[in-house]
């Protein structure tokens, strides 16, 4: 993360004073947890190793880190870490400090899980930044209610998605993750805990959803719920038309649907197959140049030249459904991801 306003060079290594703070006991320099805190799922940026690596167990252990650091006249690189399911090594902080989000998970002090309504907003659930989105599913289904945007798997944490786009079939209808946030407590890179949303701190807000990790850590993030779909199959596909030849039916439960990659991902472990590299690419394609990424990408490439591919996914989308102002918008244009 950068220290905001603060532009100077990153110190190579952290000072030894680091370890008299009050945090000194949550951190650790042992190798076996530096080597762990230190891989992702690309497993393309290897070796890129952290000094020492922050469990914490609430907000202030991470504030004192990070006050510490913008104190010096050379701060040092300070990395959130959620599920470590980032393909180049977006989560990694050479020679600095890696923060395992995970830990704050076992403080019961801190924000969890929680649903609520009030007449503004609707539904809603506070979630922690380190929460899995598996976890939120299950505790707003007691609930009968949804998040209403999705990522296909969901061992991810709402930080590190709400720090990407968080994209996935439902983004025709409601946007991505980041469209479906109201409000963020965030810890800045000077060490300040601050609530934001689009009315408020409305730069950090935008900032920080989709920033990356750069412009601040998300701790606790007010997500929109909505009633959760009750199993309607056939309501469904009634009145579509369609080629009968083209219909595919699986009837699941909205749990399996929202859950499917995590079968093929048990499939994989047990052939030894997840745990590779991963050279996977994002792209947004505007719509007017569909047609030549169709006709250079899967005309030519795959077909023609019948090159050996793993799964593609393409999700349409307008830009209408992102929430983000300019200059944090896609340009304008309609587009497939
Ligand atoms: C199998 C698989 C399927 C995926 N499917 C989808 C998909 O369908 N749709 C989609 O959009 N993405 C998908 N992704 C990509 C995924 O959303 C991103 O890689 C996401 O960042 C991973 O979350 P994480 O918790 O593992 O984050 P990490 O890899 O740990 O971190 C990712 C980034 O977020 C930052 N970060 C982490 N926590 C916080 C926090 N609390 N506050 C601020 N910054 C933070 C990190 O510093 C880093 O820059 C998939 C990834 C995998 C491995």
């Amino acid at each position: 993360m950068s220290n905001l306003g603060k532009l100077k060079p990153w110190n190579p290594s952290i000072p030894p004073e680091l370890f008299s703070l009050n945090i000194s006991s949550k951190l650790s320099t042992n190798s076996d947890d530096i080597k762990e805190s230190s891989k992702d799922f690309g497993k393309i940026v290897q070796k890129i190793l952290p000094a020492a690596v922050l469990y914490p167990s609430c907000a202030n252990d991470i504030i004192d880190l990070i006050q510490f650091s913008y104190d010096l006249s050379v701060p040092f690189h300070v990395a959130a870490k959620g599920h470590g399911h980032s393909i180049r090594g977006q989560a990694m902080a050479q020679n600095g400090v890696i923060v395992e989000m995970n830990s704050l998970n076992n403080n019961n002090e801190n924000c969890g899980v929680r649903v609520s309504w009030d007449s503004d907003l609707g539904f809603y659930a506070d979630v922690g930044g380190e929460q899995l989105w598996i976890d939120v599913l299950r505790s707003t289904l007691e609930y009968g209610l949804a998040p209403v945007s999705w990522t296909d798997y969901l061992y991810l944490t709402v930080g590190g998605t709400l720090s990407n786009a968080g994209i996935s079939g439902q983004i025709f209808r409601y946007g991505p993750q980041i469209s479906n946030v109201h409000e963020m407590d965030v810890i800045t890179g000077k060490g300040e805990l601050v609530t934001c949303s689009k009315d408020k701190n409305s730069e950090l807000f935008f900032g920080v959803l989709g920033g990356l990790g750069q412009f601040g850590i998300i701790i606790r993030a007010k997500i929109v719920l909505d009633k959760a779909p009750t199993r309607e199959l056939k309501k469904l596909v009634q009145g579509l038309n369609y080629l009968g030849g083209f219909m595919f039916k699986k009837d699941v439960t909205f749990v399996e649907f929202l859950n499917r990659v995590r079968k093929g991902q048990i499939e994989l472990e047990l052939k030894g197959m997840w745990d590779v590299p991963h050279p996977w690419l994002n792209l947004f394609v505007p719509k007017s140049n569909i047609m030549q990424f169709n006709a250079a990408v899967f005309e030519d490439i795959i077909l023609r030249q019948n090159k050996p591919t793993g799964p593609i996914l393409v999700y349409p989308t307008s830009r209408k459904r992102y929430t983000h102002p300019p200059p944090h918008q896609p340009p304008s244009f309609n587009i497939y991801i």
